[in-house]
């Protein structure tokens, strides 16, 4: 029940300014949606906590700054101000051929040319701070930047690309696709390794020729059975 609702032993709050009144422990969507309010931003996986869509600015009562939160893993408290968050900064565009990322030997200078900015990183903690799944963003920069991709794109497993994190970043630095990227490069050269890639390229193009009568080439014959 939105504005009008009558004072129950659930929680009052305000969200993006409609006083709402909401069975307690119920999320902060659900009360929205309880409420009868329209859904038409902001809305993804409506409750699985995947998709990072409904972002929101949550204060409580005492509290001097907000922070941020998924509406649909927040629970509805006694006087909270939430307001979901509609707007981000201009993105800077990342291209890159998932095709060419096939070689760790240069991953540190792939990184850094499809994302020159990370470098920059003031380790202000804000993308931390921001992230309402609990990654260790900073450090997963600092990896990505030293190259070490696999360590980087382990930390990203449970990203939901809510972009929290890029909007809290000072230096335009985008962590969430640079995760993104990382991980992709990760399973660029660890599911199809780039050695194996490059000898069936060579053996395609007859620069590798197959030796079948190359010692060991040919598994011994089967030991016949009694
Ligand atoms: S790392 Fe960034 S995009 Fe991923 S869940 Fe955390 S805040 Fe959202
Ligand atoms: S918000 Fe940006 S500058 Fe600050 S620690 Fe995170 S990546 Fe670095």
């Amino acid at each position: 029940m939105a504005d009008d609702a009558a004072p129950s032993d659930g929680v009052g709050f305000t969200f993006d300014g409609h006083a709402i009144r909401a069975t307690r422990g119920v999320s902060l969507l659900q009360a929205w949606i309880g409420a009868g309010l329209p859904l038409t931003e902001n809305v993804g996986c409506l409750g699985q906590g995947v998709c990072g869509a409904c972002r929101v600015l949550v204060r409580r009562p005492g509290e001097r700054l907000a922070s941020t939160a998924l509406a649909c893993e927040m629970l509805a408290e006694e006087g909270m101000q939430v307001a979901f968050i509609d707007h981000f900064p201009a993105r800077r565009a990342h291209g890159y051929d998932l095709q060419l990322l096939t070689d760790s030997w240069t991953a540190i200078e792939q990184i850094g040319a499809v994302f020159p900015e990370a470098k920059h990183c003031r380790h202000c903690g804000g993308c931390d701070h921001a992230c309402p799944k609990g990654i260790e963003v900073q450090r997963m920069v600092d990896l990505a930047v030293m190259g070490q991709t696999d360590a980087a794109a382990g930390l990203f497993d449970h990203c939901v690309l809510c972009d929290l994190c890029v909007a809290a970043c000072p230096e335009h630095i985008d962590p969430a696709h640079l995760g993104q990227f990382v991980r992709r490069m990760r399973a660029s050269l660890t599911l199809r390794p780039s050695d194996l890639i490059m000898r069936l390229h060579e053996i395609r193009e007859g620069r590798q020729p197959i030796d079948f009568d190359a010692p060991g080439a040919n598994p011994p014959p089967a030991e016949s059975v009694a």
